[in-house]
């Protein structure tokens, strides 16, 4: 091989196993910002990532995609490679919330900001943390299902990933709602269960369990997002109960959308992804340029109060689902008439 194509092909091999990494530090105006993201396998983090990037290239940075597949030693990994590629700012969205401090402190001392995203990072030392207000997101979960059967019945509480921030706070939103209900004896909680992962095919083995449990008398399924309400109703389905039991969910995923008008899930929550992703990426290059950024309130996760912005969500049935459309999250085509 001659000698040029060899020095190509060597140097294409090290940038693919990332040896040429970003310069240190690289410019102000051209910031390197790295997105740790968990698990791009579930429908709205490619939505995160690509309204993330695109927001962060119009501002001039280049950013840095990696998922770790719901893995948090692979998680760990590739913010320390991020560390030591030197990028100006770490976006993360926490698999387990509670594994990062270290890797966090490592950030910290090259200099280096940390964004929470989404998911909030316990006891570390992170700038700052942008989600939804989960605790509303809960309320509206919890309110979907209450309006739907009358405020009473046997209810079954499907939480997320017990590694999750959110899953604990959307249960703690969900019971503000449901504590009266229970202590007035109108609703029972028939039992509840997290779901590792978030994955649906655990979801649905769950409801499985609870229907066979139960004798298939529940009136409601208060689960956490659109993914195990799909498991959720998969399981219903089996037992030809879809359609009669109230399910909630979050993200309007375009599955739960399609269910929420075909009257198998009652309610979704929708949280515009532009809307967090684009102001994340202007907080990221904010850090970056060295200005400091505006926030809304302050969330206590452990080793401080965390700066924090947190967005407004909206409840949507089958009567406003369209919402989505009109927003352009979807077109009519992709959901149906
Ligand atoms: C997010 C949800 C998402 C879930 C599973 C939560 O932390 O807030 O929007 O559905 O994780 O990925």
């Amino acid at each position: 091989m001659k000698q040029k194509a060899l020095h190509t092909l060597l140097a294409m091999s090290m940038v693919a196993a990332g040896v040429f990494a970003p310069q240190a530090h690289a410019s102000k105006e051209k910031p390197v910002i790295g997105f740790s993201i968990d698990d791009l396998r579930v429908e709205r983090w490619t939505r995160d990532r690509d309204y993330f990037k695109a927001a962060a290239e119009a501002k001039g940075a280049t950013v840095s995609v990696q998922s770790a597949d719901a893995n948090e030693q692979k998680q760990i990994q590739q913010i320390e490679n991020l560390i030591s590629r030197k990028v100006d700012v770490i976006v993360i969205v926490p698999f387990n919330a509670k594994t990062l401090t270290t890797v966090v402190a490592e950030a910290k001392k090259a200099g280096i900001r940390v964004i929470s995203y989404d998911r909030l990072i316990l006891n570390a030392d992170v700038d700052a943390y942008i989600s939804f207000d989960n605790e509303k997101v809960g309320e509206m979960q919890a309110k979907g299902v209450v309006d739907a059967t009358g405020g009473k019945g046997n209810y079954f509480l499907l939480g997320g990933a017990p590694t999750d921030n959110n899953a604990k706070i959307l249960r703690q939103g969900q019971m503000k709602i449901l504590d009266p209900l229970v202590k007035s004896g109108a609703v029972k909680i028939v039992g509840q269960q997290w779901t590792d992962e978030w994955l649906a095919s655990k979801a649905q083995s769950i409801i499985e369990n609870a229907l066979t449990a139960n004798k298939n008398n529940i009136q409601g399924i208060v689960a956490s997002n659109d993914g195990t309400a799909g498991g959720a109703v998969a399981a219903l389905n089996g037992q030809k109960l879809a359609g009669k039991v109230a399910v909630s969910g979050q993200d309007a995923d375009l599955a739960g959308v399609k269910r929420i008008k075909a009257g198998t899930q009652t309610m979704t929550v929708y949280k515009p992804i532009k809307t967090i992703a684009t102001d994340a990426a202007e907080l990221a290059v904010q850090f970056a340029k060295g200005e400091t950024p505006k926030f809304t309130s302050k969330m206590n996760n452990g080793t401080k109060d965390v700066d924090t912005i947190l967005l407004t969500p909206t409840l949507l049935t089958k009567q406003n689902v369209d919402l989505v459309v009109k927003d352009g999250f979807y077109t009519q085509a992709q959901v149906g008439n």
